[in-house]
């Protein structure tokens, strides 16, 4: 089910939920289990990691012109442990705002 439990910046926003890479936000196996019915996690080298779907991560959805997070309550605790508004937000929005917002607007017109 979706949510819009993320904070409104961040429905907005959706940057650090962007990457290209298969291995982008590790998963701890005591977090996996909630994580399980959403197929949200793979294995990579014996570790688990987020799934990735076309350079953001697979749990991240659009709806109603806002980005939101399936899993927000079961989120990893890398997910949650980064903090809106720190350096760390703001270097992720600086480097992946403009992608996040161009597949938004891209979306929007595709009426999802
Ligand atoms: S980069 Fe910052 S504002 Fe954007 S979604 Fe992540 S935490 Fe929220
Ligand atoms: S689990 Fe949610 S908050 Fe974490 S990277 Fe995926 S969409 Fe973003």
């Amino acid at each position: 089910m979706l949510t819009k439990a993320m904070p409104g910046d961040c429905c907005e926003c959706g940057a650090c939920c962007f990457s290209k890479s298969d291995t982008y936000v590790q998963v701890q196996q005591e977090e996996s289990l909630a994580l399980a019915k959403a197929q949200a996690c793979v294995r990579r080298d014996g570790a688990l990691f987020l799934r990735m779907h076309e350079g953001h991560c697979a749990q991240l959805a659009h709806a109603d012109g806002d980005w939101v997070c399936q899993v927000y309550r079961d989120r990893p605790s890398a997910c949650r442990e980064f903090e809106r508004g720190s350096p760390e937000c703001l270097e992720e929005r600086r480097l992946k705002l403009a992608l996040a917002r161009g597949l938004s607007d891209r979306l929007k017109r595709a009426g999802r």
